[in-house]
Formats: structure tokens, sequence, C-alpha cells
């Protein structure tokens, strides 16, 4: 039997990731060599939202352009990897043992929360992919019982991966312009994130709403940190799990560009 593989949260700020040599980008495309080689990837992508869990079950799923006003170059940019339908399927019967309605959408793409940090972790394209939604409206709990549902992928050569953003508000872009270096909340905010996944305050976490600072200015929507709580499930083995930062920086300024690793 191979050893459970960790999971992992990625943040994967704007679309230009890829086109971009920035920290996060350097960060990135050594990530995939410094791993066991998974098998399959399962994606958790806040950019793929669905009322209930759903994972993409198309054998070459298309990439997805799903932004708008960006330069030329990013639109031709394609990260053919295969699907794994026999992987969405058996994950979706993890999610159904665990009591979820879990659906299977036979001709979903990948977004670019799922290929924008693939294409710099795993550029060669060869490992398999599926996505899975997330369900904004029911929070970190739904997300972290997900993750715990799918830790068993872990042990059959799946990397968990959930892609989003530690911090998260592009409301005001003029804020974002007028600083070069993070603004103090952003990063109070990251900062008490990367402390609470080190010492493993899974309670802390769930409730970050109310217990981190300006946690609700950080993330207006939950969208961008929730992948986080699935990657933090699948790695708990109904215990806390503990978090290895892998990385850190800001882009914009307002946008934390943590990644950690949760090995359970
Ligand atoms: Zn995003």
């Amino acid at each position: 039997m191979t050893p459970p593989l960790p999971t992992l949260f990625l943040s994967h700020g704007a679309p230009t990731l890829p086109l971009e040599d920035i920290p996060v980008s350097r960060f990135l495309k050594g990530l995939g060599r410094g791993l066991a080689r998974p098998r399959a990837i399962l994606m958790v992508s806040a950019h793929w939202e669905t009322p209930a869990p759903t994972l993409g079950g198309d054998t070459s799923p298309k990439t997805i352009h799903d932004f708008h006003g960006f330069p030329e170059a990013l639109y031709k940019l394609e990260y053919p990897a295969p699907g794994d339908p026999a992987l969405a399927a058996r994950a979706a019967e993890l999610l159904e043992a665990a009591g979820f309605e879990a659906r299977i959408h036979p001709r979903r793409g990948l977004d670019h929360g799922a290929w924008n940090p693939l294409m710099l972790a795993y550029p060669e394209a060869d490992i398999p992919v599926v996505q899975l939604s997330i369900q904004t409206a029911l929070g970190p709990a739904h997300h972290f019982a997900l993750g715990t549902a799918l830790a068993p992928l872990r042990g059959e050569g799946v990397l968990v991966v959930g892609s989003g953003n530690t911090t998260h508000n592009l409301g005001d872009p003029r804020r974002a312009m007028a600083h070069v270096a993070p603004p103090d909340d952003v990063r109070a905010f990251d900062e008490w994130l990367i402390a609470a996944v080190a010492e493993a305050r899974t309670d802390d976490l769930l409730d970050y709403r109310a217990r981190a600072p300006a946690a609700t200015h950080q993330h207006p929507s939950e969208d961008h940190i929730l992948p986080l709580f699935v990657a933090m499930g699948a790695a708990s083995n109904a215990e806390a799990a503990r978090g290895r930062l892998l990385h850190r920086s800001y882009c914009l300024a307002v946008l934390a560009m943590s990644a950690f690793a949760f090995e359970g």
C-alpha cells in the first residue's frame, strides 16, 4: 500500500498567474517536482459553484477561460490534462456514503482556479484531473466534511488540492493600487490563518469568520477560502489537521498567496 499523499491548499491570485514571473509563480513551478507523483489530482476550485457537490466526469476536460478583459495570450493557453471518470465516480461514491447528494457533470471543463496553478506545478499536463465544485452558502463545516469523506483517496494515489486565496477582497481596486505592501488588515488576517493552520486549531479555523481579524472584510464571499477546508478535512483523519506553510507572498497587495500542505 502506498503511503497517503498530503493534501494541498494553493492560492491562485489573478488569471494572469501563468504568464507572470512573481514569487508565487516561481513557487508553483517547483511544486510538482518536490512531491511524490500522484496517479490523479482532485481539484477543488473557488470558481465552480453548484447547489450540490459535483464532480467533473469528462474524459478530456476542456480548458475554460472564465475571465474577461485580460491579455489575448491568456486565452490561447490550454491545459490538456486527461480527465478520470472512474475517479469522479469513486469520489461521488465516497461522498454518497458520507450522506452527501453527489452529482457528476459529464462535460465540465477546468476553470482557471484549477488550470492556472496546475499549468505551473505540472506543466506536462499528463496527470488526470477531476474537479469538484464548492457550495458557498454551506460554509466551512460542510467543506471540511466533504474533505473528510474524500480522505481515502489519499491512499489511492490521488492528490487532493484546494485552490482559492487566503485573502480575497478585490472590491476596491483603488485600494489595491494605492498599496505596494499589503495593508495591515490583510497581513493580520493572513498571519492569523498561518498560525491557526500551523497549530492545528481546527475549531478556530472553522469559526474563522467570528474569530479571525477582519475576516468578513478579507472574504466578503467565502468562495476563495472554502477549498482550504476541503484540503484540511481530507487530511484530518477525524483529528485536527496540522498544515505546513509552503509559500507566502502577496499579489496586488490585497491578495495573500499563502500555500499549505496537510499531512494528516
Ligand atoms: Zn480566483
